[in-house]
């Protein structure tokens, strides 16, 4: 079903169905409450059949009542999927963007790269290697989109070994200290000295961590400040902390930052999918843990992972 069939349902519902419907039950119920109540007024005539009618109508008046809650609940609900249909439009809408998006550059270079080639720009030699750097990048694309799908795919399954967190991000950041320091940044490793073991996948675990401290790393211009503090917070919590000093994100754009192919207009021309925080999201979800970001543009952001210890 494609996002216009589903806008198409929504407006004939919309437009036509919801009115009527709602138009006939609030009428309906309106006619049982007003007699039904009118009649169980009147109960103390006296008049045996009149009594009868009214218990009747008594009757009528709870069933109208019980319609009225019925149709409350059900024009709540409605209203919930709409809103739940019409998120789900611009998720595939941006999806489909993201995708087109992220295939079209490496295709465009391979056939810049070919084309050159061909008409005696450049040697074959010379063109292989750009050709083989976009294929390269495809094949990255496809390969995260797939790793996302497994994950979900595979989120009750049980991991029977505890994995030390603090072990997979004291080798994470060690790989990205000598990343940041070609870039003159600042970077501070901040690590519990006994181990946080969690029933997590290593390689997941690795992903969350690398993927957090990567971008912190990647949109930090030089001189800028970047550090990772993992602790216990709170009972039973493992909370990873991954705070930079670098490009921020916009306001409007944080609640969409964890959409798979989602990328901040400016960041789109750098290195990246927008899969990884798509990809950590997945992980957090499947393994009951949680993740927020708080971003200011221009100033920074600090991404908050917090994952169960047992
Ligand atoms: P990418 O491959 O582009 O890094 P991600 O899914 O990891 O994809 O991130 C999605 C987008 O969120 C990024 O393209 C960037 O616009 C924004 N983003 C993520 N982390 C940061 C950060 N630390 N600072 C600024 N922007 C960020």
């Amino acid at each position: 079903m494609s996002s216009s069939d589903l806008v198409g349902i929504r407006q004939t519902v919309n437009r036509s169905g919801i009115p009527l419907l709602v138009g006939a039950m609030l009428f309906s119920t309106g006619v049982a409450v007003v007699t039904g109540f009118w009649m169980h007024c009147r109960r103390l005539s006296g008049d045996n059949q009149v009594d009868l009618l009214c218990d009747y109508l008594w009757v009528v008046f709870w069933t109208g009542l019980a319609e009225g809650v019925a149709l409350f609940i059900g024009i709540w609900i409605y209203r919930r999927l709409a809103r739940r249909i019409s998120t789900l439009q611009t998720e595939l809408s941006d999806l489909a963007n993201g995708v087109l998006h992220d295939l079209k550059t490496p295709i465009t270079h391979i056939h810049n790269a070919a084309e050159e080639a061909l008409n005696g720009q450049k040697d074959a030699a010379e063109a292989l290697p750009a050709i083989m750097e976009s294929c390269d990048g495809l094949a990255e694309l496809i390969d995260a989109n797939s790793e996302i799908s497994r994950t979900y795919g595979a989120a009750s399954e049980t991991v029977a070994v505890p994995v030390d967190f603090a072990a997979v991000v004291r080798q994470c950041a060690e790989l990205y200290a000598d990343i940041a320091a070609e870039k003159s940044i600042s970077f501070t490793v901040d690590l519990p000295d006994v181990p946080l073991p969690l029933y997590v996948h290593k390689a997941q675990l690795q992903h969350l961590a690398a993927n957090l401290v990567d971008n912190a790393v990647k949109f930090t211009p030089r001189g800028g400040r970047v550090s990772v503090m993992l602790a216990r917070a709170g009972r039973g919590i493992a909370r990873l902390t991954v705070a930079d000093t670098g490009i921020g994100i916009p306001r409007a754009a944080l609640p969409r930052i964890f959409r798979r192919f989602y990328r901040v207009d400016g960041s789109r021309h750098g290195a990246g999918n927008g899969l990884g925080l798509a990809l950590v999201q997945a992980i957090v979800e499947c393994r009951n843990g949680r993740i927020r970001v708080e971003s200011e543009e221009g100033r920074g952001s600090q991404f908050i992972l917090d994952m169960p210890i047992r």
